[in-house]
């Protein structure tokens, strides 16, 4: 099995930034935009615009996309360990401060660069026993000392929304204006580690660990980009979302403008950022056909009808009540479900869930 990475300008000649697709591998909007970044990206280094190095991972998963199951592409779990493709990252923090204790200093800049070598080690130094610790340890090792990873991923059906890491969010908000986010969704842990959080929580863990005078900046900006639903995969979705992507990194200076034109301009925040934690799933009781009554992106109030569920032997009609006041941001693709799937999920304001917040 081969992972394919694409470089483009040149590395440690500037920011890094990195940009992988599909994780969960049958998670196809993010193969398109890979495709359409990758001219885009060849042609912006062709100019000499890159500013420093950009990878490109255009299928971050080939051991999840070789799956197959009576028919049905299935990447999501490895179908040997019955993991998540994208939780069990290693958290690199310990073995990094380890290595760092007693070296850093006040200047924030050399402190960075001090962690960022530890980060490379312990990185490279993960095991690899399996295919999926393999796969891990790759990807792992291209993001883990970049200053901007994106992981685009999409759900079921949904609105474009973003997940990251709280201390991230005022380097994450000018990508949620570019890419119009119809939800943020923060958190500090969200459980099982998954690959955005490996690379972005050991900056803002060590600045606690190591206290304020020996400053170390939240240096990696890590994103999880749900470029809506399984089935939204068209070349002007993909066109307009790898601009918005490149249009953050010439934002951020990675990329420089074309002669004589300004930086993007900031488009208005489409939606203000609310905790994971006050996301709610709402899950079918019992077994049935579920027909929609909102739109997605609608914002909606606690206890209003979103959905029916039919229990077509029965006749039982189950109404499905918002949980609370938010936006309905993800939807279940299915139209027929068993008992106990989660048919969607709204993002309310307050955080009022604990323990793990992801879905399986
Ligand atoms: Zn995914």
């Amino acid at each position: 099995m081969e992972l394919l990475s694409l470089h483009f300008g040149q590395a440690g000649a500037g920011p890094k930034a990195t940009l992988q697709a599909a994780l969960h591998a049958d998670e196809i909007p993010g193969l398109l935009v890979a495709h359409h970044l990758r001219e885009r990206l060849a042609a912006l280094e062709a100019a000499g615009r890159i500013l420093g190095e950009v990878v490109l991972v255009p299928v971050a998963n080939p051991v999840g996309l070789a799956q197959r199951v009576l028919h049905s592409p299935l990447g999501r779990f490895e179908l040997a360990s019955g993991e998540n493709f994208n939780r069990h990252y290693a958290d690199l923090t310990e073995t990094v401060a380890a290595s760092v204790d007693g070296r850093l200093g006040a200047d924030p800049a050399a402190n960075v660069e001090i962690i960022r070598a530890a980060l490379r080690e312990a990185a490279a130094a993960l095991p690899a026993r399996t295919q999926v610790e393999s796969l891990r340890r790759v990807l792992l090792n291209l993001s883990i000392d970049a200053d901007v990873v994106l992981d685009l991923h999409c759900d079921s059906q949904a609105v474009l929304h973003l997940y990251t890491e709280t201390s991230a969010w005022p380097q994450a908000e000018p990508l949620a204006r570019l890419m119009g986010a119809q939800a943020v969704l923060l958190a500090e842990v969200s459980g099982d580690n998954p690959f955005d959080e490996a690379c972005s929580t050991p900056w803002p863990r060590l600045a606690a660990r190591f206290g304020p005078a020996t400053p170390v900046p939240s240096a990696c900006v890590a994103v999880t980009v749900e470029l809506r639903g399984e089935s939204d995969v068209t070349h002007e979705l993909a066109a307009r979302d790898a601009q918005a992507l490149l249009d953050y990194l010439c934002w951020r200076g990675m990329i420089a403008p074309a002669p004589g034109d300004a930086p993007p301009v900031l488009p208005p925040l489409r939606a203000e950022a609310t905790p994971l934690a006050g996301s709610i799933p709402v899950s079918a009781p019992h077994g049935g056909v579920v027909v929609y009554l909102r739109e997605l992106g609608a914002t909606v109030t606690a206890g209003e009808r979103l959905a029916d569920l039919i229990e077509p032997m029965s006749g039982l009609v189950t109404p499905l009540l918002s949980p609370v006041d938010g936006v309905l941001y993800v939807q279940e693709r299915r139209r027929f479900v068993p008992t106990g799937t989660g048919v969607l999920r709204v993002a309310g304001r307050e955080a009022v869930r604990t323990g793990k917040l992801l879905s399986a």
